[in-house]
């Protein structure tokens, strides 16, 4: 893709965000983790236990959404130092979990929803919430076949992987290993076998890549 074709990140940012607050009334927040450090040292504490000491350092590194809060990672300086198109990403795949822990459906944005008023009415109803993070943290399994975890996370990292191909016109090899890593790791607590992640994250390639070939991935 050519310089002047790439599309203007900044503001599909902008847009982005403006549209997932109106669908979540106003309710999203996103502040560092530094502002409630003991829950997240505590947090990382339980998971080097639980990982035999192999999780990463979540306090520095993961971005992460619990309920409608979007944490960044330590004091929140790290996020200063993303690119636009890094952020719309990272801030992508976070509100696709929001909106299918909210809405029961991860792709509640991509359709056009001028006549709707009422995101309200929409919510999915209190139990769905409980189911789906049940579903995230142990089904059927919590490590290796986390179907739930890698259901969850693999409409995320779609997010990612249409940022990319709309960046650089393709899918970057470093990130399709880079979600690799993601399923196979301690970093979400082994929630896949390397056969299993690898079949899920070139179906999700693939379908971008098509999508993008007809012109229907949709932005901001
Ligand atoms: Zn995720």
């Amino acid at each position: 893709m050519s310089e002047e074709k790439l599309p203007d990140w900044d503001i599909l940012y902008l847009c982005l965000l403006e549209k997932a607050r109106e669908r979540h009334q106003g309710k999203i927040k996103i502040k560092p983790k530094s502002e409630l450090k003991w829950f997240w040292k505590m947090l990382q504490f339980i998971l080097k236990v639980l990982t035999f000491g192999k999780a990463p350092a979540i306090y520095d590194r993961f971005f992460t959404v619990i309920g409608r809060t979007i944490w960044l990672p330590g004091d929140g300086s790290l996020w200063d130092e993303f690119t636009w198109w890094q952020q719309y990403a990272l801030v992508s795949h976070e509100l696709d979990h929001m909106d299918y822990c909210y809405f029961g459906r991860s792709d509640i944005r991509d359709e056009d929803h001028t006549e709707i008023k009422n995101w309200k009415d929409l919510e999915a109803p209190w139990y769905w919430k409980l189911w789906y993070n049940f579903k995230y943290l142990f089904w059927p399994l919590p490590i290796l076949y986390a179907y739930g975890r890698q259901d969850i996370e693999i409409k995320g990292y779609r997010r990612n992987i249409e940022v990319n191909i709309q960046m650089f016109g393709e899918v970057q090899e470093y990130l399709i290993l880079f979600i690799f890593h993601q399923f196979t790791s301690a970093n979400y607590v082994w929630m896949a076998t390397k056969k299993r992640a690898d079949e899920l994250i070139q179906k999700e390639v693939e379908d971008v890549k098509k999508a993008y070939a007809e012109n229907r991935l949709r932005f901001g």
